[in-house]
């Protein structure tokens, strides 16, 4: 995801500019897996904004809908890109129960379940239990 894609989507969302959401929203896009607030302090190293401005930050770009808290079932909050997601539907994750990693399976569809008379579906998120590609090339 090169730089302008993120600051495009910023601005289709209409967020300003800034340091901390460029590079928060870029880290989220390019993990590929749900982030903490603390892993996302690591991955921008020693230049991380503080731990007041990456909350914040994680606020505003979840309050225009880019961001979102991941449904892993953790108790530590996990952030994500939500541009895969529709309202009624989270993208699958999918741990591996060898290296225990959890990644977004954000090219994986799934139909939404129908249910009994009386309820009614506000959202639906998949966790799948497996294998990864990384452990079961390792054998
Ligand atoms: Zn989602
Ligand atoms: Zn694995
Ligand atoms: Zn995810």
């Amino acid at each position: 995801m090169s730089n302008s894609q993120v600051s495009d989507l910023l601005r289709q969302a209409g967020l300003r500019l800034t340091a901390p959401r460029e590079r928060i929203l870029q880290s989220l896009l390019e993990a590929g897996a749900p982030l903490t607030q603390e892993q996302i302090a690591e991955r921008l190293g020693a230049s991380a904004p503080n731990k007041t401005t990456i909350y914040r930050t994680l606020m505003s770009l979840a309050g225009k809908g880019l961001v979102h808290r991941a449904y892993l079932g953790e108790r530590t909050w996990h952030f994500e890109p939500a541009h895969h997601c529709s309202q009624h539907q989270c993208h699958p994750h999918f741990t591996c129960t060898r290296c225990r990693k959890t990644r977004c399976m954000t090219q994986v569809k799934a139909p939404l379940l129908a249910l009994p008379k009386g309820y009614r579906l506000e959202r639906q998120s998949i966790r799948i239990e497996g294998v990864c590609s990384a452990c079961t090339a390792r054998k």
